[in-house]
């Protein structure tokens, strides 16, 4: 008898398909520290047109992503970002915005469905009175879909609630959006009206979309500017990089339309009712 095992530990165990091998053996490829790589701009761009941004940047991974969107959003010392206890920026992530970006976590409990109540989030805001004493809130941060609630999605309601409170207040609102693409597909909402309300987004190109590494992060051109600067700061400029670039657009071609079939397998492991 033959067995076939599937590896089940996470959506980033994969291997990259034929037509991935073949597109990073064939990717047309510069030096992307010294100017730019065609390969990589055209990731870039496409991933920023798929969630409507101005500009996109690679990085190597996730964590970086998310690192270099916080920071650049809390470029000032001092400044506090407001996000969920059980997010994956607070847990996961080694406390690199605070032993690295001196950026002062302010937690509000995250629920079972992944979201922050929008009146504990507001009652965490920092009176600008108090500057004096207190660090100054820049940034609310929200995970979609949300990894330790079980991949709950946040609704674009919610998220655009969340952000009319940021401008509200003057802040920036950052999505980590690793698998914003499930997300979209299991609220059947394009991504980008579900991250409109959002000034960054990060977005991971090697889970479930199967591409062997990397994330793209997306905002306006200025914050784009700013984040490829602390990319280079931060060790993740990378020379032919369109070689990754090539797998992780083959992953947004083919993959994207596989995941409601994902979504649908994992519901019958999980032995829940189909909806
Ligand atoms: C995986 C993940 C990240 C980080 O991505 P890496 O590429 O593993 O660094 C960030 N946020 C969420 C929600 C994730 O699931």
């Amino acid at each position: 008898m033959v067995t076939k095992t599937v590896d089940l530990r996470s959506d980033t165990v994969t291997k990259p398909t034929e037509a991935m091998r073949a597109a990073m053996a064939d990717a047309e490829v510069d030096d992307d520290v010294l100017c730019c790589d065609p390969t990589a701009q055209r990731l870039e761009t496409e991933v920023a047109k798929i969630t409507g941004k101005e500009a996109g940047l690679f990085v190597p991974s996730g964590t970086m992503g998310n690192l270099i969107s916080v920071l650049v959003h809390c470029e000032v010392r001092g400044s506090e970002v407001i996000l969920g206890d059980n997010c994956h920026i607070h847990i996961y992530e080694n406390g690199g915005i605070s032993t690295i970006g001196g950026v002062h976590p302010r937690t509000v409990k995250n629920n079972e469905d992944g979201t922050m109540d929008i009146d504990l989030i507001e009652a965490a805001i920092r009176d600008p009175k108090g500057a004096l004493v207190y660090p100054t809130t820049r940034l609310i941060c929200l995970e979609n879909s949300h990894a330790n609630t079980g991949g709950k999605c946040l609704s674009v309601e919610y998220t655009d609630k969340v952000g009319e409170l940021a401008k509200k207040h003057g802040l920036k609102l950052h999505i980590d959006g690793a698998r914003i693409f499930n997300a979209a597909v299991a609220l059947g909402v394009p991504v980008d009206r579900l991250v409109q309300a959002a000034d960054s987004v990060s977005v991971c190109i090697s889970k479930g979309l199967g591409a062997p590494v990397g994330s793209v992060i997306v905002g306006s051109e200025s914050f784009i500017t700013k984040a490829r600067r602390l990319r280079k700061t931060l060790g993740g400029g990378m020379r032919q990089v369109g070689i990754l670039c090539a797998a992780a657009l083959v992953a947004l071609r083919e993959n994207v339309g596989k995941l409601e079939s994902d979504h649908k397998k994992a519901k019958i492991l999980a032995g829940t009712k189909q909806d």
